[in-house]
């Protein structure tokens, strides 16, 4: 395993790699590091893709709205770089802030408004702006056949792909499940922030969203009753606040009032834990 910590350094060696193997076949893993296994399961699928992987990890200021969670974001590289090394990760790229932004803050700007109504984008100002400009970036810099992202972070998922196609840019961006704590809590770097009160009330997130899911299973197409099932269960743990707990179409994130007889949707809630931002959603398909 390669670690690089340069932009012209990694351009290099996989230069190197690519006159080597015109052919060869690339997956990328971007993250902000502080791995667990979620990021363990992407660095796994990612491996069935391609001849060699390559994980990122950097945590990207521009995309901290809030600069305490910028401040407090958890960070272990040395465990890091132990974990990719054993899951066959071939390059790691962790650069400096300088690195990244050597001229501070970047002028260039890529939104996508219409998938940004909703769910996280219109609570964290200029957190996709700064997610879609990294990632462009990092794909630039890497150019891989393939990159993996979680669905724990949908509404990222979703903008990324379609960055990709407005882009035309050449890689296949690819979604990979949400791993679990044995209690159905979504695994996060941030969980590591939790007192042990908070932790036990985050489990409660999962539990609603799979309430939300069984009382429309059982019938009721209100998205408004739904979400207030989904909200009261969240709630009824004493530490979290309900961010916001919303129904919206897989693909184009729109909201959903009545829901269909039969189909395809995504029930996502954010709830501040102990003070700590946690995400989560499920899909929900009949
Ligand atoms: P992060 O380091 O939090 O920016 O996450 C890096 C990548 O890992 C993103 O694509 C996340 O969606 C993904 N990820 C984070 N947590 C999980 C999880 N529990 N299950 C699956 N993927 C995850």
């Amino acid at each position: 395993m390669q670690v690089v910590r340069t932009r012209i350094e990694l351009q290099k060696l996989l230069a190197e790699r690519r006159s080597a193997n015109p052919a060869v076949r690339q997956a990328l893993i971007p993250t902000m590091g502080f791995l667990h296994d979620g990021h363990l399961s992407l660095f796994r699928e990612a491996r069935t893709y391609a001849d060699f992987c390559s994980v990122s990890i950097f945590v990207n200021p521009i995309q901290f709205n809030n600069p305490e969670d910028l401040a407090k974001y958890p960070s272990n590289l040395e465990r890091d770089l132990d974990y990719c090394e054993r899951e066959g990760m071939e390059i790691v790229f962790a650069p400096s802030r300088e690195e990244m932004y050597p001229q501070g803050i970047p002028v260039l700007q890529l939104s996508a408004p219409a998938l940004s109504e909703n769910l996280c984008a219109s609570r964290r100002p200029g957190h996709f702006e700064g997610v879609l400009l990294i990632v462009a970036r990092l794909f630039h810099l890497f150019a891989p056949q393939t990159a993996v992202f979680g669905k724990k972070d949908y509404q990222q998922y979703i903008l990324i792909r379609r960055m990709v196609e407005d882009l035309d840019m050449a890689v296949k961006v690819e979604g990979s499940p949400t791993v679990r704590e044995s209690d159905g809590l979504a695994m996060s770097s941030r969980n590591a922030r939790l007192d042990s009160a908070s932790r036990e009330h985050a489990a409660l997130i999962h539990r609603a969203l799979r309430l939300g899911e069984k009382t429309y299973r059982e019938g009721n197409r209100s998205a408004v009753e739904i979400q207030e099932i989904v909200s009261d269960v969240i709630e009824s743990g004493s530490r979290n606040k309900t961010e916001y707990v919303e129904i919206v179409d897989c693909d184009s994130l729109k909201k959903i009032e009545a829901l269909p007889e039969k189909g395809k949707f995504l029930i996502a809630a954010a709830v501040f834990c102990g003070g700590v931002r946690l995400i989560d959603n499920i899909e929900v398909s009949l």
